[in-house]
């Protein structure tokens, strides 16, 4: 699956990153990096990423 953030909404709460390590994680600056395409087996856990962005910035593809 392809995976979109909208950085201009992302606030670095990194609630992502502890759903979905695979996918998302926080850089020594304490900004959000993530991947751009991740194995479909992982889908269960970056939906979940995507649920706890407190501010939905996070757009799951196919
Ligand atoms: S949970 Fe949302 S706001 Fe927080 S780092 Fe991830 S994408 Fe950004």
């Amino acid at each position: 699956m392809k995976i979109t953030v909208d950085m201009a909404k992302c606030e670095d709460h990194g609630q992502c990153a502890i759903a979905a390590p695979v996918a998302f994680r926080m850089n020594d600056d304490g900004k959000l990096e993530h991947d751009g395409e991740v194995d479909d087996a992982y889908l269960d856990e970056v939906e979940e990423a995507a649920d706890v962005c407190p501010v939905q910035a996070i757009l799951i593809g196919a």
